[in-house]
């Protein structure tokens, strides 16, 4: 079994996402497996510089660790280009030069909106053999989009079990700049590392219903995924910069100790009760995905900083 961490360096770790990788730290070590460190640094912009080192720092003094090498997704861009070059010519994706306020105007009816913006209406597809050809004719630089032939791809998931996996529309699978989307990376990135095991927050279950048909289309194994409540705010909301600092530098900042806050991040879980302090290592031995709570958690930290 291998899992996985997967920061995205767009800002300070926080308690959401430690609760995440808590989790999916556990759910390898608990089982014997291995668990591997990539940081998921190709957001363009939103990559903050040093933030990758941060996030590095926030793991190890959080009491998390990991096996082998750390990879950098800005490292592996010739993998990405690699396998959309691979998708295109299998015709599975095709050259788009849609910009988004067209997409938003051409799904102009309400239902058309699907679970990350304006549902693609295919548009471009079938109109440009290459990226050139469509630079070409319009003058604009193309992104490639996935053309998914299906309305679901029902999966088994790991916490939340049987699920229909609703997908809606052609995605993009790299980027005008040329750069891969989120979507291909993590695919080609999980499936050259041999990953066995996705633990993520469920903000990005309507993400692996596109993911899977990403591994069918590049022939490649895909992972079992185990997609886990949201942590939210006291108004029910992800957790975001309105409900104050909870990013681990504050919690350091403010003297809380990392068995402290490991502790809490167990609470939230549903894994020991409130104010318990322990190690990452002391919740392995009866770590049990099953037992943790269904809904919601919130990231309070009333009775805890
Ligand atoms: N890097 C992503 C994030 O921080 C996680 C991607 C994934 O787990 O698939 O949201």
């Amino acid at each position: 079994m291998i899992g996985r961490l997967a920061p995205s360096p767009t800002g300070a770790l926080h308690l959401g996402n430690a609760r995440t990788f808590m989790l999916a730290w556990l759910q390898a070590r608990s089982q014997g497996g291995s668990i591997l460190l990539r940081i998921e640094d190709i957001d363009g912009p939103r990559v903050k510089l040093q933030a990758a080192t941060e996030a590095i720092e926030d793991l190890r003094w959080l009491g998390l660790d990991w096996d082998g090498a750390v990879v950098c997704q800005s490292d592996r861009l010739a993998s990405y280009a690699a396998a959309a070059g691979r998708l295109i010519q299998s015709g599975r994706a095709y050259p788009c030069v849609c910009t988004r306020k067209e997409v938003e105007d051409a799904a102009s009816a309400p239902h058309e909106v699907g679970d990350d913006g304006p549902v693609y209406p295919g548009t471009c597809r079938g109109r440009f053999p290459t990226l050139m050809a469509a630079k070409e004719a319009t003058g604009r630089d193309a992104a490639l989009r996935f053309r998914v032939a299906v309305g679901e791809v029902p999966f088994v998931d790991g916490f939340c079990g049987p699920l229909g996996g609703r997908i809606r529309g052609d995605f993009v699978i790299q980027k005008r700049c040329g750069g891969p989307a989120y979507q291909l990376a993590v695919v080609v990135d999980d499936a050259a590392q041999c990953v066995t095991d996705v633990l993520r927050a469920d903000d990005l279950l309507p993400s692996t219903p596109r993911q899977l048909l990403l591994y069918a289309a590049l022939n490649l194994r895909a992972p079992r995924f185990s997609h886990v409540p949201l942590v939210v705010g006291e108004d029910g909301l992800r957790l975001a910069k309105r409900h104050g600092d909870t990013s681990l530098r504050w919690f350091r900042a403010q003297g809380v100790a990392a068995a402290a806050l490991f502790g809490h991040l167990a609470f939230l879980c549903g894994l020991r009760p409130q104010g318990t302090r322990c190690l990452p290592r002391e919740l392995v031995l009866d770590f049990d995905l099953a037992k943790l709570s269904r809904s919601p958690v919130r990231g309070d930290t009333t009775g805890f900083c």
